[in-house]
């Protein structure tokens, strides 16, 4: 048994599937002689393929960003045009007959080798650009998940380094019951990911690559963080009862999709959704929420294969209002850098990328990337005013008021430049998420420049406590029930509600049941969370008061410890809704 980080709730068991870079699996049968040939033809297939979109990326980009940025897509057909590039696979493919996907795979390793021994920054960036050409390659290669010719059977648990936007797409409808990561903590974008499909997760198990290879049965516990490769009968037993009382409490808990979002006392509560697209979108809708707190639009570029441009948004924000319940839906402006990266908008390694070049910082350096999502948005908006649904843009990472004051320029000169193409433009509220700091500091001088207020605790509680929200290492401090985190989101809320506006959270905290049960006691109604939870925190909503939870609040404000907090709101929840114990993780 291994012990990880709990990510996300509840338990699985299945088969593993090991995520190698490339998507090799490591029981792929060599070819047979006379398979060697077609094999190369499919080669050749997604190597042309790749070429034209390696061409039609550069002119896109050097059209949309410039043309620096494109450079990058030209030396990248270069690599894939490097006669030493194409003979060497090829050599693999007919020599050691080894598929197209593996072949790919040596000659990463054989470079990841000889690259390792230079000293040279250049050639190790070369090294990470040859990556991008062979992950291209091999995504048009789209190797089904079969060891040894077959197909693997039943529910599957994902095991890998960690979990890319790139490998949800190619996984596609698979039945993913379970994820495993070696890197990562609880608010990484695996992590986000897989609570937003209600998968159990572990996070920060290291090595675990090795230990495990695919087609082994593994245990995933989501609640404490256990894994366990290939269990004895009566452990594979007991977590099997587990996962069944699981998918029980789930059942149980969607039939409360219908009830309204209120407290016992009647008091009233937005209980939005997180969405990263359409189909999240049908999620919430179907697990009752009551519209949409944050829309990460940054994964429409991630998954994109170019730039999406001004129609392509347009299109695809419309077809999220449209499925959207309830009459809000914020869309938040692109956030990228930290974690996530696109390669056109440059990708300079920085020493610390979560406090560099990020969100609105980079977005204000591709002002016409920006504007084009800025009218995107307004127009997607105006046209859903007559619905009598509300859009707000919500822009990430605000720290001072002057970036509040020429987001609020660049928002008017966008609907300028839309007034002047006679389209027609509706009114949007402009909103902050509150995630750095000095934001929460200032938050009075802020509220004037806004008209609401999202609290990204995610990153708030990283940036608070100095600790990376994805190293495994500190995520005993990376944790959204220190006392100074509860001191600074107390006082937040209180200024927002003082000053009428309005404020939600949609960190993961808003999704569990102790953080939920706190939030409330502070006096936040208006919660954005992935919908999964929806159901369990409207469950929690019919036990509490607004009396109770502000007593719990009250108590907890008196607390030092981190360990004293959670150990009080665990009991708590266990007092007021013991079911619901299942869903918070260690
Ligand atoms: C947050 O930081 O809390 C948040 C919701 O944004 P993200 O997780 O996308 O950084
Ligand atoms: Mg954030």
């Amino acid at each position: 048994m291994r012990n990880g980080i709990p990510v996300s709730p509840g338990v699985a068991v299945g088969t593993a599937y090991c995520i190698d870079e490339i998507f090799v699996n490591p029981d792929t049968k060599r070819l047979e002689p006379g398979e060697v040939q077609a094999e190369l033809a499919r080669y050749e297939r997604a190597r042309v393929k790749t070429a034209a979109d390696l061409r039609a990326l550069t002119q896109k980009v050097a059209r949309q960003v410039g043309p620096h940025e494109a450079a990058i897509f030209a030396s990248h057909l270069a690599i894939l045009e490097d006669p030493a590039f194409d003979e060497k696979t090829r050599a693999w493919i007919a020599e050691h007959h080894e598929t197209a996907q593996a072949a790919l795979h040596h000659l990463l390793n054989e470079y990841a080798s000889l690259f390792a021994r230079t000293k040279d920054e250049y050639l190790k960036l070369r090294l990470n650009d040859l990556r991008d050409v062979v992950l291209r390659i091999s995504g048009h290669l789209s190797e089904v998940l079969q060891p040894d010719g077959k197909a693997i059977a039943g529910p599957l648990i994902v095991v890998a380094d960690e979990l890319l936007p790139s490998h949800v797409v190619a996984l596609g409808d698979r039945p993913v019951m379970g994820i495993v990561t070696q890197a990562g903590g609880q608010t990484s974008h695996a992590a986000i990911l897989a609570r937003s499909r209600g998968i159990p997760a572990v996070s920060g198990l290291r090595g675990i690559l090795k230990q495990v290879k695919t087609g082994d049965r593994i245990v995933v516990d989501g609640r404490d963080g256990h894994v366990v490769v290939n269990p004895d009968a009566e452990i594979e037993s007991a977590y099997r009862k587990l996962q069944r009382e699981f998918f029980l409490l789930k059942d149980q808990l969607a039939a409360n999709r219908d009830l309204p979002a209120k407290s016992a006392d009647g008091e009233t509560v937005q209980l939005l959704a997180n969405i990263n697209n359409v189909a999240d979108v049908k999620a919430a809708a179907a697990m009752g929420a009551t519209g949409i707190g944050l829309y990460r639009t940054e994964y429409l570029f991630l998954t994109h294969p170019s730039v999406p441009d001004e129609e392509e948004q347009f299109q695809a924000y419309r077809e999220v209002i449209a499925a959207s319940p309830g009459n809000t839906v914020t869309i938040r402006t692109l956030d990228i850098g930290g974690d996530k990266t696109v390669p056109y908008l440059g990708h300079a390694r920085e020493a610390n990328p979560f406090m560099g070049w990020r969100s609105i910082r980079l977005s204000f350096e591709h002002p016409e990337l920006f504007a084009t999502q800025i009218r995107a948005i307004l127009r997607a908006a105006a046209e859903q005013e007559a619905s009598g649904r509300t859009v707000r843009m919500l822009f990430p990472m605000v720290t001072t008021f002057e970036e509040m004051r020429r987001l609020r320029t660049m928002v008017d000169r966008a609907r300028r430049q839309l007034e002047s193409r006679r389209v027609r433009v509706g009114s949007v509220p402009v909103g902050l998420m509150l995630e750095v700091p000095a934001a929460a500091v200032s938050i009075r001088s802020l509220l004037p420049t806004v008209d609401f207020v999202s609290i990204g605790s995610n990153d708030l509680v990283q940036y608070l406590m100095a600790a990376d929200r994805d190293n495994p290492k500190v995520s005993h401090l990376c944790q959204p029930l220190a006392p100074p985190v509860i001191r600074v989101l107390t006082d937040v809320i209180a200024a927002c509600n003082a000053a009428n506006k309005p404020v939600t959270l949609c960190g993961e905290m808003a999704g569990s049941p102790r953080g939920f049960l706190l939030l409330f006691g502070m006096g936040l109604r208006s919660f954005s969370m992935s919908p999964a939870f929806i159901p369990s925190m409207k469950e929690l909503l019919c036990h509490l008061t607004v009396a109770k939870a502000e007593s719990i609040h009250r108590r907890v404000l008196s607390h030092k410890a981190i360990s004293q907090v959670t150990r009080y709101l665990t009991e708590q929840i266990k007092k007021i809704a013991p079911n619901l114990a299942m869903l918070d993780t260690a």
